[in-house]
């Protein structure tokens, strides 16, 4: 057996649940496993546990009179917030918008919608990654509905213009939904005063547990449900209430936010140094959405003339996890769909690298990516037909 150290650098594929969330939801499983929904009391305290959660994560998201839905997972609130939108919306219009840049989750409900139909408008980024509202500005019609934009992106960190957006949905009365499944526990978020109406968070996204999320949905919003049955969530999501894992992403948002600013610029600090160093030591290599503001734990590294796929299994030979492209399409050999929107050559998108930070990494781990990635990069290369091309071409 290897007792090698694993340095984990993919934190936004998913995280470890903190201990303090998982002490919390501990009692829920045996104790206080009754259903929150039957009438002996000793289900109240499962009903209070859970309204409890409700309500703080209401306050941390700055939800007014607003609903917190608790969902599976964050895949299943960007169903809701685009197929239930629209299911109950349709008689207005037909139309949505969303971005090139989007999570599967989000932009194959849109698919779906088309074949059922509605009219989608994807619409480009910058080189940089970001969506200009004056493309937004153009792409609204009396038709339009919903507008739907991810507030981080989830390869390269990239924060879009979220304000500014919804600013130019409302003018055209759309609803405007987020995923900021990337940006909730990482960035300050105020919903009501973002002017967000429908916003999607993920608990294992920030210490929390797997298969509990959040749909926010602003007061005056319609929507149908996606789960049929019972009527938990006042109608909105049917099935028993995952008691310990509302439990545990109320936690998980509350430790999170506290930790914010501090863990934020500790990683920051991280994220940078592996940036500047990687780039300074492998040639013909560059970050992608570095210009705009991202989020301060990721960078994505294209490599050029190399294979993502090859480095990954280099590096998870040295004990680095790390990912290239997303983590719902690596396995396949597309590249990413984000890089390629930011104008990412194919060639060059398929040698892209995501690192992402987390509470649990240090210096050591910044140390260990720059001792053996650039090393690992040289020898793909040496045995690399298209880099020898390259290097012939520059003589
Ligand atoms: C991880 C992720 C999702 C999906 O969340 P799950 O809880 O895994 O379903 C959606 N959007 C973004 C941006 C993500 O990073």
């Amino acid at each position: 057996m290897s007792d090698k150290r694993i340095v984990y650098l993919d934190h936004n594929a998913t995280t470890a649940v903190a201990p303090d969330v998982l002490e919390a939801m501990l009692p829920y499983f045996t104790g206080k496993f009754a259903n929150p929904m039957s009438i002996y009391s000793i289900s109240q305290d499962n009903r209070k546990a859970v309204e409890d959660a409700r309500e703080r994560i209401s306050r941390l998201l700055g939800a007014g009179d607003g609903r917190i839905v608790f969902s599976g997972c964050g895949s299943e609130s960007d169903n809701q917030a685009i197929i239930g939108f629209a299911m109950a919306n349709r008689a207005k219009g037909k139309h949505i918008v969303t971005s090139s840049i989007e999570h599967h989750a989000v932009l194959n409900s849109c698919k779906y919608l088309q074949k059922q139909g509605f009219e989608i408008t994807y619409l480009p980024v910058t080189n940089d990654g970001l969506v200009r509202p004056s493309d937004l500005e153009k792409a609204m019609t009396s038709e339009t509905i919903l507008v739907s934009i991810m507030f981080a992106n989830n390869e390269t960190g990239v924060v879009e213009p979220i304000e500014e957006l919804a600013k130019v949905a409302h003018a055209h009365n759309a609803v405007f939904h987020t995923d900021a499944v990337q940006a909730v526990g990482k960035l300050p978020i105020d919903v009501s005063k973002m002017g967000i109406d429908l916003l999607t968070a993920s608990a294992h996204k920030f210490y929390g547990p797997k298969g509990v999320g959040i749909l926010y949905a602003n007061r005056k919003v319609r929507l149908d449900p996606i789960i049929h049955g019972g009527e938990q969530e006042k109608g909105l999501r049917a099935g028993t209430e995952n008691v310990p894992g509302i439990v545990g992403i109320a936690a998980a948002l509350e430790k999170a936010l506290a930790d914010r600013e501090s863990e934020t610029s500790r990683e920051k600090t991280l994220r940078d140094r592996l940036e500047r160093e990687l780039l300074a030591r492998i040639p013909e290599s560059f970050a992608n959405g570095a210009k705009a503001e991202r989020l301060s734990n990721t960078t994505n590294i294209t490599i050029k003339y190399i294979e993502g796929e090859s480095m990954l299994l280099f590096l998870n030979a040295s004990g680095i996890c790390v990912s290239s492209g997303s983590a719902c399409t690596s396995g396949s050999l597309e590249p990413s769909h984000v890089l390629l929107a930011m104008g990412v050559p194919a060639e060059h998108a398929h040698g892209s690298l995501r690192f992402s930070f987390g509470r649990d990494n240090t210096d050591a781990d910044v140390d260990a990516v720059i001792e053996k990635l650039p090393a690992i990069v040289e020898r793909l290369r040496a045995m690399s037909p298209v880099w020898e091309d390259h290097l012939k071409e520059g003589r």
